[in-house]
């Protein structure tokens, strides 16, 4: 089964879900996890979402972490992510460093993180820079999460398009909760260096690693040039099967 764990339907495409399930079917993918961030699309949004789609969409839930130093309209995260998962069904909690004003390794976040371990979903991050102005460059920093890893040691955290040229693949080897997710930076850096994305996934552990394109309408490229550093990498069948599907399945409880 393929999973890509980092999709996005933007809150301007609420009612083209159809087409997005064609076009990721079409893709292969079996499954698209889908990321919201808060407060920019509702929870209850992605929820709709998943229901139009049929099996198709695993929905992540989103909250505001740090409401009172960005001006974010605030809602209680704790309460707001119980609601996303026990009356929603939302299956994951994303968070965006730099659009929600806070820095990875912020000790603020251990509620809300911790709260997610204890209702038993992944919390994946945005990490590194983003084509946007909003925040600081520094608070994105992958490294960071090695602090927050400890900080919260029952919670499975994401990094988000983890950077293979940095030090992710050492906080997914020592940290038995830290997961690296491969959108964009893995298809740039994986086509530059051949031999780079078996060496990674090799040192990260196979177990670590969830395929992700950062999908969305129109954006069939990056589905393709992801798939083409990953099927030309080298690595071996079984290990392919897992950074496909196999770790993301494990993750989110999926048969
Ligand atoms: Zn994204």
């Amino acid at each position: 089964m393929r999973i890509d764990f980092h999709t996005h339907i933007w809150n301007t495409q609420l009612d083209e879900v159809d087409t997005f399930v064609q076009n990721i079917t079409a893709l292969g993918i079996d499954k698209a996890v889908v990321l919201p961030i808060a407060p920019y699309m509702s929870n209850q949004a992605v929820a709709d979402l998943v229901t139009k789609a049929d099996g198709a969409i695993v929905g992540f839930a989103s909250v505001v972490p740090f409401a009172e130093t960005t001006g974010i309209p605030r809602e209680d995260p704790l309460e707001t992510l119980a609601h996303a998962v026990n009356v929603l069904g939302l299956k994951g909690l994303k968070l965006h460093p730099l659009i929600q004003g806070f820095a990875l390794n912020d000790p603020g976040l251990v509620p809300v993180v911790s709260a997610a371990g204890d209702l038993g979903i992944p919390v994946i991050f945005h990490t590194g820079p983003s084509n946007g102005r909003a925040g600081r460059l520094e608070n994105g920093r992958v490294e960071l999460l090695d602090d927050l890893a400890v900080m919260c040691p029952n919670t499975v955290l994401v990094a988000g398009h983890a950077n293979p040229m940095s030090d992710a693949l050492y906080l997914a080897r020592k940290h038995p909760n830290v997961y690296l997710e491969t959108s964009i930076s893995w298809a740039r850096w994986g086509a530059l260096i051949p031999g780079l994305v078996k060496q990674v996934v090799t040192e990260a552990g196979p177990d670590k690693i969830l395929y992700g394109s950062d999908f969305s309408l129109d954006r069939d490229q990056r589905v393709i040039d992801t798939d083409a550093v990953f099927t030309s990498s080298g690595l071996s069948a079984g290990d392919l099967e897992l950074v496909f599907g196999g770790n993301a399945a494990r993750l989110l409880g999926l048969s």
